[in-house]
Protein backbone atom coordinates (compact mmCIF):
# COMPACT_ATOMS: atom_id res chain seq x y z
CA UNK A 1 0.00 0.00 0.00
CA UNK A 2 1.48 3.32 -0.84
CA UNK A 3 1.79 5.84 2.72
CA UNK A 4 -1.05 8.00 1.08
CA UNK A 5 -3.49 5.18 0.99
CA UNK A 6 -2.82 4.44 4.42
CA UNK A 7 -5.58 5.84 7.05
CA UNK A 8 -4.40 8.57 8.76
CA UNK A 9 -1.60 9.42 6.44
CA UNK A 10 -2.01 12.64 6.24
CA UNK A 11 -1.91 12.70 10.10
CA UNK A 12 1.25 10.59 10.31
CA UNK A 13 2.90 13.16 7.83
CA UNK A 14 2.16 16.16 9.33
CA UNK A 15 3.19 14.63 12.73
CA UNK A 16 6.36 13.84 11.79
CA UNK A 17 7.12 16.97 10.50
CA UNK A 18 6.66 18.71 13.46
CA UNK A 19 6.75 16.76 16.33
CA UNK A 20 10.60 15.40 17.74
CA UNK A 21 11.77 12.00 16.44
CA UNK A 22 12.31 10.67 19.77
CA UNK A 23 8.83 10.47 20.29
CA UNK A 24 7.86 7.01 19.29
CA UNK A 25 4.93 5.96 17.90
CA UNK A 26 3.54 2.62 17.98
CA UNK A 27 2.89 0.38 15.22
CA UNK A 28 4.34 0.64 10.81
CA UNK A 29 0.99 2.05 10.09
CA UNK A 30 0.66 4.42 13.28
CA UNK A 31 -2.67 4.65 14.96
CA UNK A 32 -5.05 7.32 16.00
CA UNK A 33 -7.88 6.62 18.71
CA UNK A 34 -10.45 8.34 18.53
CA UNK A 35 -13.24 7.04 21.03
CA UNK A 36 -13.22 4.56 23.80
CA UNK A 37 -16.02 2.77 25.50
CA UNK A 38 -14.75 0.68 28.76
CA UNK A 39 -11.98 -1.73 27.80
CA UNK A 40 -12.49 -1.03 23.87
CA UNK A 41 -11.42 2.02 22.06
CA UNK A 42 -11.98 3.14 18.24
CA UNK A 43 -9.63 4.22 16.17
CA UNK A 44 -9.29 6.44 12.75
CA UNK A 45 -9.34 3.28 11.00
CA UNK A 46 -12.74 2.72 12.22
CA UNK A 47 -11.43 -0.65 13.26
CA UNK A 48 -12.92 -1.29 17.43
CA UNK A 49 -9.82 -2.82 19.30
CA UNK A 50 -9.61 -4.09 22.68
CA UNK A 51 -7.52 -1.93 24.52
CA UNK A 52 -4.95 -3.80 27.29
CA UNK A 53 -2.44 -1.51 27.26
CA UNK A 54 -4.83 1.45 28.52
CA UNK A 55 -2.87 4.56 27.14
CA UNK A 56 0.42 3.39 29.15
CA UNK A 57 -1.63 2.46 31.82
CA UNK A 58 -3.26 5.94 33.00
CA UNK A 59 -6.59 4.45 31.83
CA UNK A 60 -6.96 3.08 35.18
CA UNK A 61 -10.41 1.79 35.13
CA UNK A 62 -11.17 1.91 31.32
CA UNK A 63 -13.03 4.30 28.88
CA UNK A 64 -15.79 6.13 29.07
CA UNK A 65 -16.63 5.53 32.46
CA UNK A 66 -19.81 8.20 33.46
CA UNK A 67 -18.54 8.69 37.06
CA UNK A 68 -15.61 9.75 36.05
CA UNK A 69 -16.73 11.76 33.08
CA UNK A 70 -19.79 13.78 35.03
CA UNK A 71 -17.05 14.81 37.68
CA UNK A 72 -15.18 15.88 35.27
CA UNK A 73 -18.00 17.81 33.37
CA UNK A 74 -19.64 19.15 36.55
CA UNK A 75 -16.30 21.13 37.89
CA UNK A 76 -15.13 22.11 34.09
CA UNK A 77 -18.76 23.67 34.54
CA UNK A 78 -18.49 25.32 37.30
CA UNK A 79 -14.29 26.57 37.58
CA UNK A 80 -11.19 25.47 35.24
CA UNK A 81 -8.08 26.43 37.41
CA UNK A 82 -7.88 28.77 40.40
CA UNK A 83 -4.13 27.76 41.80
CA UNK A 84 -2.84 26.76 45.00
CA UNK A 85 -3.07 30.34 46.62
CA UNK A 86 -6.47 29.62 47.21
CA UNK A 87 -8.19 26.41 49.15
CA UNK A 88 -8.88 23.60 46.79
CA UNK A 89 -11.87 21.00 48.67
CA UNK A 90 -10.79 18.84 46.00
CA UNK A 91 -7.61 18.67 46.81
CA UNK A 92 -8.14 18.71 50.38
CA UNK A 93 -10.64 15.44 49.82
CA UNK A 94 -7.65 14.17 47.47
CA UNK A 95 -4.83 14.74 50.33
CA UNK A 96 -6.63 12.73 53.04
CA UNK A 97 -7.55 9.73 50.42
CA UNK A 98 -4.24 9.35 49.90
CA UNK A 99 -2.47 10.37 53.30
CA UNK A 100 -4.54 7.54 54.75
CA UNK A 101 -3.53 4.72 52.04
CA UNK A 102 -0.21 5.70 52.34
CA UNK A 103 0.15 4.62 55.76
CA UNK A 104 2.74 6.71 56.80
CA UNK A 105 2.73 8.80 59.58
CA UNK A 106 1.04 11.72 59.68
CA UNK A 107 1.48 12.06 56.21
CA UNK A 108 1.51 15.19 53.43
CA UNK A 109 1.03 15.48 50.18
CA UNK A 110 1.77 18.05 47.33
CA UNK A 111 0.09 17.26 43.78
CA UNK A 112 2.00 18.38 40.53
CA UNK A 113 0.68 17.23 36.86
CA UNK A 114 3.17 14.25 36.13
CA UNK A 115 5.23 11.28 37.29
CA UNK A 116 8.61 12.57 36.10
CA UNK A 117 7.93 15.65 38.72
CA UNK A 118 6.47 13.81 41.22
CA UNK A 119 9.99 12.01 41.30
CA UNK A 120 11.82 15.39 40.89
CA UNK A 121 9.74 16.13 43.89
CA UNK A 122 10.94 13.13 45.65
CA UNK A 123 14.27 13.47 44.78
CA UNK A 124 14.30 17.48 45.77
CA UNK A 125 12.82 16.88 49.05
CA UNK A 126 15.51 13.69 49.59
CA UNK A 127 18.27 15.63 48.80
CA UNK A 128 17.69 18.88 50.76
CA UNK A 129 16.95 16.83 53.93
CA UNK A 130 20.53 14.96 53.52
CA UNK A 131 22.26 17.57 51.83
CA UNK A 132 23.27 15.06 49.66
CA UNK A 133 23.16 14.62 45.96
CA UNK A 134 23.98 10.77 46.38
CA UNK A 135 21.00 8.52 45.95
CA UNK A 136 20.29 4.21 45.38
CA UNK A 137 18.35 3.73 42.25
CA UNK A 138 17.78 -0.10 41.05
CA UNK A 139 18.86 -1.49 37.76
CA UNK A 140 16.71 -1.40 35.26
CA UNK A 141 14.40 1.24 36.61
CA UNK A 142 12.29 4.13 35.36
CA UNK A 143 11.29 7.12 37.01
CA UNK A 144 11.00 9.74 34.17
CA UNK A 145 11.93 11.93 31.29
CA UNK A 146 13.21 15.41 33.29
CA UNK A 147 16.69 16.02 34.02
CA UNK A 148 16.91 14.65 37.80
CA UNK A 149 14.99 11.51 36.67
CA UNK A 150 16.86 10.11 34.00
CA UNK A 151 19.52 9.94 36.39
CA UNK A 152 17.74 7.71 38.28
CA UNK A 153 16.55 5.59 35.38
CA UNK A 154 18.74 2.21 34.75
CA UNK A 155 17.64 1.67 30.97
CA UNK A 156 19.97 2.64 28.97
CA UNK A 157 17.26 3.37 26.05
CA UNK A 158 15.55 5.86 28.55
CA UNK A 159 18.68 7.72 29.30
CA UNK A 160 18.69 10.69 27.31
CA UNK A 161 21.81 11.74 29.14
CA UNK A 162 24.20 11.42 31.89
CA UNK A 163 25.37 14.90 33.10
CA UNK A 164 23.26 14.55 36.19
CA UNK A 165 22.60 16.93 39.51
CA UNK A 166 22.82 13.48 41.22
CA UNK A 167 25.45 10.89 42.05
CA UNK A 168 23.11 7.21 41.45
CA UNK A 169 24.49 4.25 42.11
CA UNK A 170 22.57 1.43 40.37
CA UNK A 171 22.02 -1.63 42.92
CA UNK A 172 20.62 -4.87 42.14
CA UNK A 173 17.01 -5.15 41.12
CA UNK A 174 14.26 -7.88 41.66
CA UNK A 175 14.53 -8.73 38.05
CA UNK A 176 15.13 -12.45 38.18
CA UNK A 177 15.72 -13.66 34.59
CA UNK A 178 19.15 -12.33 33.77
CA UNK A 179 20.65 -11.89 36.86
CA UNK A 180 23.73 -13.01 37.91
CA UNK A 181 21.69 -14.21 41.17
CA UNK A 182 18.91 -15.49 39.24
CA UNK A 183 19.62 -18.97 39.75
CA UNK A 184 19.40 -18.47 43.35
CA UNK A 185 16.45 -19.51 45.64
CA UNK A 186 14.10 -17.01 46.82
CA UNK A 187 16.46 -16.36 50.29
CA UNK A 188 19.39 -16.79 48.20
CA UNK A 189 18.58 -14.38 45.43
CA UNK A 190 18.01 -11.99 48.40
CA UNK A 191 20.73 -12.61 50.29
CA UNK A 192 22.80 -11.93 47.39
CA UNK A 193 21.29 -8.88 46.42
CA UNK A 194 21.26 -7.45 49.74
CA UNK A 195 24.30 -7.93 50.38
CA UNK A 196 25.63 -6.08 47.41
CA UNK A 197 23.63 -3.05 48.70
CA UNK A 198 25.77 -3.10 51.76
CA UNK A 199 28.98 -3.19 49.45
CA UNK A 200 27.46 -0.42 47.17
CA UNK A 201 26.64 1.63 50.26
CA UNK A 202 30.16 1.36 51.92
CA UNK A 203 32.11 1.33 48.52
CA UNK A 204 30.15 4.13 46.19
CA UNK A 205 28.83 6.55 48.76
CA UNK A 206 30.26 8.49 51.01
CA UNK A 207 27.86 7.68 53.79
CA UNK A 208 25.50 10.44 53.58
CA UNK A 209 22.92 8.91 50.95
CA UNK A 210 19.61 11.18 50.14
CA UNK A 211 17.53 8.09 49.68
CA UNK A 212 16.91 4.65 47.43
CA UNK A 213 14.71 4.98 44.85
CA UNK A 214 12.60 1.70 43.73
CA UNK A 215 9.17 0.65 41.80
CA UNK A 216 8.13 -2.17 43.50
CA UNK A 217 7.44 -3.94 40.33
CA UNK A 218 9.35 -2.16 37.36
CA UNK A 219 7.14 -0.85 34.61
CA UNK A 220 8.99 -0.35 31.72
CA UNK A 221 11.68 -2.45 33.10
CA UNK A 222 9.06 -5.34 32.10
CA UNK A 223 7.15 -5.86 35.30
CA UNK A 224 9.91 -7.48 36.78
CA UNK A 225 9.54 -7.70 40.80
CA UNK A 226 11.29 -9.42 43.74
CA UNK A 227 10.61 -12.22 45.62
CA UNK A 228 8.86 -12.07 49.17
CA UNK A 229 11.17 -10.57 51.86
CA UNK A 230 13.49 -8.58 48.93
CA UNK A 231 12.02 -5.04 50.34
CA UNK A 232 11.81 -6.17 53.58
CA UNK A 233 15.36 -6.64 54.01
CA UNK A 234 16.48 -3.83 51.79
CA UNK A 235 14.23 -1.56 53.92
CA UNK A 236 16.13 -2.89 57.09
CA UNK A 237 19.73 -2.01 55.48
CA UNK A 238 18.25 1.42 54.43
CA UNK A 239 17.22 2.11 58.08
CA UNK A 240 20.96 0.84 59.23
CA UNK A 241 22.40 3.53 57.19
CA UNK A 242 19.31 5.90 57.77
CA UNK A 243 18.50 6.47 54.32
CA UNK A 244 14.79 7.34 53.51
CA UNK A 245 12.82 4.38 50.98
CA UNK A 246 10.97 6.72 47.96
CA UNK A 247 8.42 3.83 46.20
CA UNK A 248 8.08 5.14 42.78
CA UNK A 249 3.75 4.02 42.14
CA UNK A 250 3.42 5.80 39.63
CA UNK A 251 2.79 2.56 37.25
CA UNK A 252 1.53 0.03 40.47
CA UNK A 253 -0.46 2.24 42.57
CA UNK A 254 -4.13 1.83 43.16
CA UNK A 255 -4.07 -1.86 43.56
CA UNK A 256 -3.73 -2.62 39.50
CA UNK A 257 -1.34 -5.59 40.95
CA UNK A 258 -4.14 -7.00 42.88
CA UNK A 259 -2.11 -7.50 46.35
CA UNK A 260 -2.38 -3.92 48.04
CA UNK A 261 -3.22 0.14 47.41
CA UNK A 262 0.08 1.09 47.24
CA UNK A 263 2.50 -1.72 45.92
CA UNK A 264 5.35 -1.56 48.66
CA UNK A 265 2.59 -2.43 51.48
CA UNK A 266 2.32 -5.84 49.64
CA UNK A 267 6.03 -6.93 50.26
CA UNK A 268 5.40 -5.68 54.29
CA UNK A 269 7.03 -2.32 53.72
CA UNK A 270 6.17 0.96 54.71
CA UNK A 271 8.11 3.62 52.54
CA UNK A 272 9.15 6.96 53.46
CA UNK A 273 7.94 8.27 50.28
CA UNK A 274 5.72 7.50 47.58
CA UNK A 275 5.42 8.77 44.27
CA UNK A 276 2.03 8.54 41.97
CA UNK A 277 0.63 9.44 38.75
CA UNK A 278 -0.38 7.85 35.88
CA UNK A 279 -3.19 6.20 36.73
CA UNK A 280 -4.91 8.45 39.01
CA UNK A 281 -7.04 10.22 37.27
CA UNK A 282 -7.87 8.13 34.69
CA UNK A 283 -5.85 9.55 32.15
CA UNK A 284 -5.85 13.40 32.82
CA UNK A 285 -2.41 14.98 33.82
CA UNK A 286 -1.72 14.38 37.35
CA UNK A 287 1.25 13.20 39.77
CA UNK A 288 1.80 13.56 43.44
CA UNK A 289 4.23 12.61 46.64
CA UNK A 290 3.11 11.69 50.29
CA UNK A 291 5.90 11.85 52.23
CA UNK A 292 6.95 11.64 56.33
CA UNK A 293 6.52 15.11 57.43
CA UNK A 294 9.85 15.88 58.08
CA UNK A 295 10.65 14.82 54.64
CA UNK A 296 7.98 17.02 52.93
CA UNK A 297 9.22 19.98 55.13
CA UNK A 298 12.95 19.78 54.17
CA UNK A 299 12.82 22.48 51.61
CA UNK A 300 13.38 25.93 53.14
CA UNK A 301 11.99 28.03 50.30
CA UNK A 302 8.73 28.39 48.81
CA UNK A 303 7.68 25.67 46.28
CA UNK A 304 4.58 26.07 44.40
CA UNK A 305 2.90 23.85 40.82
CA UNK A 306 0.67 26.18 39.11
CA UNK A 307 -1.56 23.36 38.03
CA UNK A 308 -0.72 21.08 40.48
CA UNK A 309 -3.78 20.12 42.43
CA UNK A 310 -5.71 21.76 39.58
CA UNK A 311 -9.63 21.21 40.25
CA UNK A 312 -10.16 19.24 37.17
CA UNK A 313 -7.53 17.01 37.46
CA UNK A 314 -8.39 16.62 41.51
CA UNK A 315 -12.39 16.03 40.31
CA UNK A 316 -11.29 13.03 38.12
CA UNK A 317 -9.16 11.55 40.55
CA UNK A 318 -11.35 11.59 43.23
CA UNK A 319 -13.97 10.21 41.44
CA UNK A 320 -11.27 7.35 39.84
CA UNK A 321 -10.49 6.43 43.19
CA UNK A 322 -13.69 6.44 45.01
CA UNK A 323 -14.85 3.81 41.68
CA UNK A 324 -11.66 1.63 42.29
CA UNK A 325 -12.89 1.27 46.08
CA UNK A 326 -16.49 0.95 45.27
CA UNK A 327 -16.34 -1.61 42.78
CA UNK A 328 -13.21 -3.71 44.62
CA UNK A 329 -11.10 -3.44 41.37
CA UNK A 330 -8.32 -4.80 43.35
CA UNK A 331 -9.91 -7.68 43.69
CA UNK A 332 -10.98 -7.78 40.24
CA UNK A 333 -7.17 -6.74 39.04
CA UNK A 334 -5.75 -10.10 41.37
CA UNK A 335 -8.79 -12.53 39.64
CA UNK A 336 -8.27 -11.19 36.41
CA UNK A 337 -4.56 -11.11 36.70
CA UNK A 338 -4.33 -14.80 37.72
CA UNK A 339 -6.62 -15.76 34.80
CA UNK A 340 -4.10 -13.95 32.44
CA UNK A 341 -0.87 -15.36 33.99
CA UNK A 342 -2.28 -19.14 33.83
CA UNK A 343 -3.18 -18.58 30.23
CA UNK A 344 -0.34 -16.66 29.81
CA UNK A 345 2.41 -19.52 30.81
CA UNK A 346 0.10 -22.24 29.10
CA UNK A 347 1.28 -20.47 25.99
CA UNK A 348 4.66 -20.64 27.45
CA UNK A 349 4.51 -24.20 27.29
CA UNK A 350 3.17 -24.29 23.92
CA UNK A 351 5.69 -21.24 22.44
CA UNK A 352 9.59 -21.65 22.56
CA UNK A 353 9.48 -18.03 22.16
CA UNK A 354 8.01 -17.19 25.54
CA UNK A 355 11.30 -17.07 27.63
CA UNK A 356 9.51 -15.37 31.11
CA UNK A 357 6.35 -14.73 32.15
CA UNK A 358 5.60 -12.91 34.83
CA UNK A 359 3.94 -10.22 37.18
CA UNK A 360 1.71 -9.11 39.52
CA UNK A 361 -2.55 -8.62 38.63
CA UNK A 362 -2.66 -6.44 35.84
CA UNK A 363 0.88 -5.78 35.55
CA UNK A 364 1.80 -8.79 33.29
CA UNK A 365 5.50 -8.93 31.22
CA UNK A 366 5.93 -11.71 28.55
CA UNK A 367 9.62 -11.85 27.54
CA UNK A 368 10.88 -13.21 24.11
CA UNK A 369 13.25 -15.20 23.29
CA UNK A 370 15.28 -16.69 20.28
CA UNK A 371 13.84 -20.24 21.11
CA UNK A 372 16.62 -22.74 22.93
CA UNK A 373 18.55 -19.51 24.26
CA UNK A 374 17.45 -16.79 26.50
CA UNK A 375 18.89 -14.08 23.23
CA UNK A 376 16.54 -11.56 23.36
CA UNK A 377 14.24 -11.09 20.75
CA UNK A 378 13.26 -7.23 19.61
CA UNK A 379 12.60 -8.15 16.69
CA UNK A 380 10.11 -10.86 17.26
CA UNK A 381 8.43 -8.50 20.09
CA UNK A 382 7.27 -5.80 17.59
CA UNK A 383 6.00 -8.45 15.13
CA UNK A 384 3.78 -9.86 18.05
CA UNK A 385 2.95 -6.18 18.98
CA UNK A 386 1.91 -5.32 15.14
CA UNK A 387 0.10 -9.27 14.48
CA UNK A 388 -1.82 -8.44 17.70
CA UNK A 389 -2.75 -5.06 16.16
CA UNK A 390 -3.91 -6.82 13.11
CA UNK A 391 -6.10 -8.95 15.25
CA UNK A 392 -7.88 -6.71 17.31
CA UNK A 393 -5.66 -6.23 20.69
CA UNK A 394 -3.18 -3.20 21.88
CA UNK A 395 -0.63 -4.28 23.88
CA UNK A 396 2.98 -2.83 24.80
CA UNK A 397 5.92 -3.53 24.58
CA UNK A 398 9.16 -2.77 27.27
CA UNK A 399 12.10 -3.85 29.10
CA UNK A 400 15.80 -3.32 29.34
CA UNK A 401 16.22 -5.16 26.15
CA UNK A 402 13.02 -4.05 24.25
CA UNK A 403 11.78 -8.01 24.22
CA UNK A 404 8.73 -8.15 26.65
CA UNK A 405 5.27 -7.75 26.06
CA UNK A 406 3.62 -5.45 28.40
CA UNK A 407 -0.11 -7.18 29.01
CA UNK A 408 -1.96 -4.30 31.35
CA UNK A 409 -5.79 -3.75 30.85
CA UNK A 410 -7.61 -1.34 32.92
CA UNK A 411 -8.92 -2.77 36.43
CA UNK A 412 -12.29 -3.30 35.15
CA UNK A 413 -11.50 -5.69 32.46
CA UNK A 414 -13.76 -9.00 32.32
CA UNK A 415 -13.45 -12.68 32.34
CA UNK A 416 -14.41 -12.79 28.81
CA UNK A 417 -12.27 -10.13 27.29
CA UNK A 418 -9.18 -12.12 29.17
CA UNK A 419 -9.87 -14.81 27.36
CA UNK A 420 -10.71 -13.03 24.05
CA UNK A 421 -6.84 -11.50 24.39
CA UNK A 422 -4.77 -14.71 25.49
CA UNK A 423 -6.70 -16.43 22.24
CA UNK A 424 -5.73 -14.05 20.03
CA UNK A 425 -2.44 -13.90 21.51
CA UNK A 426 -2.37 -17.71 20.89
CA UNK A 427 -2.91 -17.02 17.37
CA UNK A 428 -0.36 -14.10 17.52
CA UNK A 429 2.14 -16.57 18.60
CA UNK A 430 1.33 -18.74 16.17
CA UNK A 431 1.04 -17.28 13.26
CA UNK A 432 4.26 -14.79 13.73
CA UNK A 433 6.36 -15.09 11.03
CA UNK A 434 10.36 -15.30 11.50
N1 LIG B 1 7.92 6.61 37.26
C1 LIG B 1 7.49 5.48 36.70
C2 LIG B 1 7.58 4.20 37.48
C3 LIG B 1 6.93 5.49 35.43
O1 LIG B 1 6.52 4.36 34.87
C4 LIG B 1 6.83 6.71 34.73
C5 LIG B 1 6.22 6.80 33.34
N2 LIG B 1 6.35 5.71 32.53
C6 LIG B 1 7.30 7.87 35.35
C7 LIG B 1 7.84 7.78 36.62
C8 LIG B 1 7.23 9.20 34.67
O2 LIG B 1 5.90 9.59 34.50
P1 LIG B 1 5.48 10.68 33.40
O3 LIG B 1 5.63 10.04 32.06
O4 LIG B 1 4.05 10.99 33.78
O5 LIG B 1 6.36 11.85 33.59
Amino acid sequence: MLESQIPGADLLSRHKRVMPDWMALYYREPLELVAGDGRHVVAGDGRTYLDFFGGLLATMVGHNVQEIVEAVRAQAGKLLHSSTLYLIRQQVDLAEKIAKHSRIDDARVFFVNSGSEAVETALLLTTAAAKSNQVLALRGSYHGRTFGTVATTGIRAWSATSLSPLQVSYVHSGYRYRSPFGHLPDDGFTEACVDELRTIIETTTSGRVACMIAEPIQGAGGFASPPPGFFQRTKAVLDEYNIPLVSDEVQSGWGRTGRAFFNMHAHGVTPDVITFAKGLANGLAIGGVVARPELMHAIEANSISTAGGNPIAMAAANATIDYILDHDLQSNAAARGDQLLAGLRKLAEKYPAIGDVRGEGLMIGVELVVPGTKTPDAACTLRVLERARELGLLIGRGGLLGNVLRVTPPMTVTSDECSTALEILDQTLAQTPE
